[in-house]
């Protein structure tokens, strides 16, 4: 899996406070971006995403499981995390798990949710003050209350699950860890869907408390990540 890393090359991801005019290495696509590796390498989103999205595509209509968190997780093992992608996970896993708890959310509902969140860019979080996870996670609940620009309270409680969720990511601090963003968000979610919606997802086998992303991310926060397993340590040894 490459995670935090160049897909070109492999080298280092390097993010500048302005941007550049840059080549897509694959399309040759000339844009502006503010993130490019150490050698120059530049893929624009559709690129950089092609190959997780037509994964996820392929595995979100067959799977069973219905916590958002556990489809979440096994969305970034099994697809793997680039450009934007973790944004789509947020929006797939969500729909998808309600989808397969109660089938009040349909396959063409998870479609759209995965064609929307594939229109929110990478980088957003730093560059825009907006990461995408929490706006992928608004974008779920927009499409659960199938909320317009026109609508009243649907709108609103849209914005507002993603102004929470931009809150959750901000807390965890930096530098960027898209699956800690994918987690946060994906966990404020259940507890919104429980409070608000009363929908009660069944509990996360996933075991966040050992974080396996953190020997794939080169940015890894270590000891200051909630999911590092130095938490757990730190929880088992106050409740002995
Ligand atoms: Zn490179
Ligand atoms: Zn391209």
């Amino acid at each position: 899996m490459i995670a935090g890393r160049c897909l070109v090359c492999g080298g280092k991801l390097i993010d500048h406070v302005n941007s550049i005019e840059v080549r897509c290495e694959k399309c040759n696509k000339i844009t502006r971006t503010n993130i490019v590796c150490e050698n120059n390498h530049y893929l624009c989103d559709r690129c950089a995403h092609e190959e997780v999205l037509s994964k996820i595509n392929k595995m979100v209509p067959v799977m069973t499981s219905a916590n958002p968190i556990d489809i979440g997780e096994e969305l970034m093992m099994k697809c793997g995390i680039s450009g934007n992608s973790p944004h789509v996970i947020v929006t797939a896993a969500f729909l998808t798990a309600i989808k397969n708890l109660n089938g009040s959310v349909t396959d063409d509902e998870v479609l759209e949710g995965i064609f929307r969140a594939t229109e929110i860019p990478g980088g957003w979080c730093g560059y825009y003050g907006a990461c995408g996870a929490g706006i992928a996670l608004g974008t779920a609940f927009s499409i659960i209350k199938k909320a317009t620009p026109m609508s009243d309270t649907e709108r609103s409680f849209a914005n507002e699950v993603t102004s929470g969720a931009l809150k959750c990511v901000a807390e965890l601090g930096g530098p960027r860890c898209c699956a800690s963003s994918v987690r946060r968000v994906l966990s404020y979610g259940v507890e919104i869907a429980k409070e608000e919606l009363g929908i009660e997802f069944p509990k996360a086998e996933s075991d966040l408390t050992d974080c396996w992303t953190r020997k794939f991310n080169p940015d890894c926060k270590g000891i200051k990540c909630i999911y590092n397993p130095i938490h757990k340590t730190d929880k088992n040894l106050e409740m002995a």
